[in-house]
């Protein structure tokens, strides 16, 4: 649940992503805000447009049609990726869908089959039309779908959500079918990496600000360390108390705790003046948080 982008940041993100992005007339003004609630937001909602042609789709996507009105989205992508912005506020994209599939997006689990249309969703997702005939022939370019992967994880990682929070129009309203000509959980897994500062589609990533933290190793507990026990944890933790100057090790270390382990630990432990019973050798998560053991996955 957040509070919905404004139409400044929306641009700053997208751009940021890497991608191109044209302002379409009053996008910044045009909404339905008039006819029902926008936000909180929960995701985001990708769409084909069954159009043809770039700026017919975006003046159908501003204007809308009779019985429809615009906008139909927040931002139309184009064949060649670029990203025209359409609307900012309340849109008519998706429709009623399932409170059941929003539960899983707001949940980030597993999303249910979509069979029910009780929700209001265009006051929750962020819509986004992809120019594409939706008739299972018509090439979707990789450039437009890098676009998706992107447009997404911006949204995603402002709100500090996962791919989990996007989802095709057809997980959403039952009786849709878009997007059609790629799957969404192959989608979803492009949108993982690129949050998780890989990039998608095997392309290097053009924007390295998301830099992963290094990945430690939690404290496992006192309990844990005991004659007997065996784990490719020991095994790292020894080196880092020998990369520390603390290792008491005859051969090793290895991934079953010894003595040695329990001598080198206390070592360390002195090193950063603990004493008595604080310096025991069997690892404390104060002590264990310092000593940074790397996650050996
Ligand atoms: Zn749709």
């Amino acid at each position: 649940m957040a509070r919905p982008l404004s139409a400044s940041k929306m641009v700053e993100i997208l751009r940021a992503e890497g991608l191109t992005v044209h302002e379409v007339r009053s996008w910044r003004t045009h909404n339905r805000n008039s006819k029902g609630a926008w936000g909180p937001v929960n995701g985001v909602m990708i769409h084909h447009t069954v159009t043809k042609g770039t700026e017919a789709s975006v003046s159908i996507c501003y204007n809308g049609y009779s019985g429809l009105p615009g906008p139909l989205c927040h931002g139309v992508i184009d064949k060649k990726g670029h990203v025209h912005l359409v609307g900012n506020g309340r849109a008519n994209h998706a429709g009623l869908g399932d409170s059941d599939v929003l539960r899983a997006v707001i949940n980030e689990s597993k999303l249910p089959h979509d069979n029910e249309a009780d929700t209001d969703g265009n006051a929750r997702f962020y819509g986004f039309e992809c120019i594409n005939l939706g008739d299972g022939k018509d090439p979707w370019p990789e450039a437009q779908k890098e676009a998706i992967e992107k447009v997404s994880a911006a949204i995603c990682r402002h709100h500090g959500w996962s791919e989990r929070s996007v989802i095709g129009h057809k997980e959403w309203q039952p009786g849709k079918t878009d997007p059609r000509g790629f799957t969404m959980d192959g989608m979803r897994k492009r949108i993982a990496q690129r949050l998780k500062g890989g990039g998608g589609g095997g392309e290097p990533a053009p924007d390295p600000k998301p830099v992963p933290k290094p990945k430690f190793v939690p404290f496992p507990g006192s309990g844990f360390f005991h004659i007997g026990q065996k784990s490719p944890i020991i095994t790292a933790m020894g080196r880092r108390l020998v990369a520390e100057g603390c290792g008491r090790y005859e051969e090793g270390p290895g991934p079953e705790w010894t003595e040695a382990d329990r001598r080198s630990y206390a070592a360390w432990q002195h090193k950063l003046h603990f004493k008595g019973k604080d310096a025991d050798g069997i690892p404390g998560k104060v002590s264990w948080d310092k000593l940074k053991v790397p996650d050996v996955g």
